[in-house]
């Protein structure tokens, strides 16, 4: 799956795009929210379907990007603006800086030079919510464990209208970095609102309650730039993850 727009009937519609598609042109209008959870080396939107997507947000639409989606277009320029980070796809400081927040709670923007994207090996590991005040955050305890999940390393990028909601801290052996990174975003573009999940890489991650949680409020908030839904009972502390397992598995 690597397109999802969420229609205002509530209906949805999931459109896979192995390769370019030159037909491809939704109306974006159509929605109130577009999901992507693309990947590296995603094939390139033809160039007018760019420019409506571009239109579409900068009038107020919502995009929700997840994990892997921060990996794609990396030509794009009005992509990279509304993810506020990416990784690899030949990122570089050419793209911008390194945004994270130092391990005694100081956000940093590093413009050094160097590649773009990393990380260790799958494990729970904390999040931190940098900005309790924020709907989507809000109710969150402080730190939180994620599912069994990547912690997306040294990401950079416009970083520009975006505001760092929560961190990660990769604890395992061959962590890139020793500093939280950022995991999940949100970033104005236009009058558009954008959500930024560096978290989710497979069943395992999106069984996590915080994933669960964060990803639809992080919607909801796109969508209408307002959160309804309250913080569950099963939702994670520091030390326990809480998953919820998925009844239909995909592997
Ligand atoms: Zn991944």
């Amino acid at each position: 799956m690597d397109y999802l727009p969420l229609a205002k009937t509530g209906k949805s519609k999931i459109l896979e795009q192995p390769k370019t598609d030159p037909a491809f042109s939704p109306t974006f209008e159509k929605y109130d929210v577009v999901i992507s959870n693309f990947g590296w080396k995603a094939a390139p939107w033809p160039m007018e379907t760019r420019k409506s997507f571009k239109a579409y947000i900068q009038n107020g639409g919502g995009f929700v990007s997840i994990h892997a989606a921060n990996n794609s277009f990396p030509e794009w320029e009005a992509y990279n603006q509304m993810i506020g980070l990416g990784g690899w796809g030949d990122r570089t400081e050419k793209d911008g800086p390194y945004v994270y927040y130092d391990n005694v709670g100081n956000k940093v923007i590093d413009t050094s030079e160097g590649t773009a994207g990393a990380h260790g090996d799958r494990h729970h590991f904390p999040a931190t919510v940098q900005h309790i005040d924020h709907p989507i955050t809000k109710g969150m305890p402080k730190v939180w464990m994620t599912g069994v999940d990547e912690c997306y390393a040294k990401l950079r990028g416009t970083a520009e209208n975006m505001t760092v909601l929560a961190t990660g801290k990769d604890l395992s052996e061959n962590a890139p970095t020793d500093r939280q990174e950022p995991v999940l975003m949100t970033i104005e573009y236009g009058k558009g609102r954008i959500f930024h999940s560096a978290l989710g890489h497979d069943t395992d991650s999106f069984e996590n309650v915080g994933f669960i949680v964060s990803f639809l409020r992080g919607t909801e908030w796109a969508a209408s730039g307002k959160v309804t839904q309250a913080i569950p009972l099963d939702f994670p502390t520091a030390q326990q993850p809480r998953q919820r397992t998925f009844k239909l598995k995909t592997h």
